[in-house]
């Protein structure tokens, strides 16, 4: 079902995946699962048998979400409740929810009541992973999340069979690193929303199928040379709507790197595939780049968007802002002034997942690259 989608059907799956997976579980009697955001090791979840899916919010009307949240509480912590509560939780057998700011501190517990018939679980990795005790830390974690599951399945699971899963999610990592390159070279080859549909995607579905279509969708791009586009770097937590790379798709921005939970820090999430699974998958913890409401070194975040810039060679960062993300909202008057004393231009853009018209911020966005073209900025 997943395994011969062409790259136009991924734009389309993208914008709505929850149909398609609630008929592939269905007709393969597997259990989904669901999580939010980020650092749930996922190839946990698949080597059970299940499947792991990462909830991306929804852009429909929140109706039950604000009784339980309040109206200050991120628009992507409030839409990922809407979701379960209104629209897809029939999809989902079992839930692993992360805690990663103070928003998502004791999320699940909403979840859990709310929804009193479905396995959850929390999974806690550490905030400051520069302590010694980080490490120790999230393998109790990845030790604890195993033995629930083990409880809630009836089922235990074998080294040999969370390799297996960590070698198919390498190889989806694999398959977009080499995507990206391409697009990174060749913008016409693939659209910037049909790329990021492809991680989306990869988050979302089974990938022993969507691999399959990652290979023929690789072996498929025409990387023809075509100028008029300004390469741009991406900083945030997540892109939403998907309809925000329509507009960067309309006025030829190419992104060429970025800093996503849905981009590239996913891509950094790969495992070492020698040795034991479980100290592999603690290790790639550490790996991965800023995420703003992990990391404690707030310095972290702005080297690694000047080397992502200067590495890069792009023109431009659009940093998008999620509306009400405490978090972000913590790092960004620092960060702005630091990049702008850099001399690196940047626009930010304020996103919320209940958005459906984004005139304003075509407008906006038009109107920083025309600065940029002008040389005002
Ligand atoms: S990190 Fe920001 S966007 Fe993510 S759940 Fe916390 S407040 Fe919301």
């Amino acid at each position: 079902m997943w395994d011969n989608l062409s790259l136009k059907q991924v734009a389309k799956y993208a914008q709505d995946p929850y149909p398609s997976i609630r008929k592939w579980v269905k007709e393969k009697g597997i259990k989904a699962v669901g999580s939010t955001i980020a650092d749930v090791p996922e190839e946990v979840i698949y080597a059970f048998g299940l499947l792991p899916v990462t909830i991306l919010g929804t852009n429909k009307p929140l109706k039950k979400a604000p009784s339980r949240l309040p109206d200050n509480a991120c628009s992507l912590a409030r839409s990922n409740l809407e979701l379960v509560m209104s629209y897809e939780g029939d999809l989902f057998d079992g839930f692993v929810l992360p805690q990663v700011c103070d928003t998502t501190q004791h999320l699940s517990d909403i979840w859990r009541i709310v929804l009193p018939d479905r396995y959850v679980e929390s999974y806690l990795a550490p905030r400051q992973v520069t302590r010694p005790s980080a490490r120790y830390w999230v393998r109790e974690e990845i030790e604890r999340l195993i033995a629930s599951l083990s409880r809630w399945c009836g089922k235990s699971i074998t080294d040999e069979d969370l390799k297996k899963s960590i070698r198919i999610h390498n190889e989806n990592k694999a398959l977009l690193k080499d995507i990206y390159k391409i697009k990174r070279k060749t913008p016409s080859a693939i659209t910037n929303k049909e790329l990021f549909s492809l991680f989306k995607l990869s988050m979302q579905l089974d990938k022993t199928e969507f691999n399959r279509s990652l290979e023929k969708i690789k072996k498929g791009l025409k990387p023809e040379k075509k100028d008029g586009y300004t390469d741009v770097i991406l900083v945030g937590i997540t892109c939403d709507p998907p309809e925000v790379y329509d507009l960067f798709d309309e006025i030829n921005l190419n992104v060429v790197g970025d800093t996503l939970v849905t981009g590239t820090r996913y891509l950094q999430g790969v495992v070492d595939e020698n040795g034991n699974p479980l100290e592999a998958l603690t290790g790639r913890h550490f790996k991965r780049g800023f995420f703003s409401p992990i990391h404690d070194n707030v310095y972290k975040n702005f080297e690694e968007i000047k080397t992502l810039y200067q590495k890069t060679g792009a023109k431009a960062i659009i940093y998008v802002h999620i509306e009400f993300c405490e978090s972000q909202e913590y790092d960004l008057p620092d960060l702005k002034k630091m990049i702008k004393q850099e001399g690196m231009p940047i626009h930010v853009m304020d996103t919320e997942y209940q958005t459906l018209s984004l005139s304003h911020l075509r407008t906006r966005l038009q109107a920083f690259f025309e600065s940029l073209k002008g040389g005002s900025l």
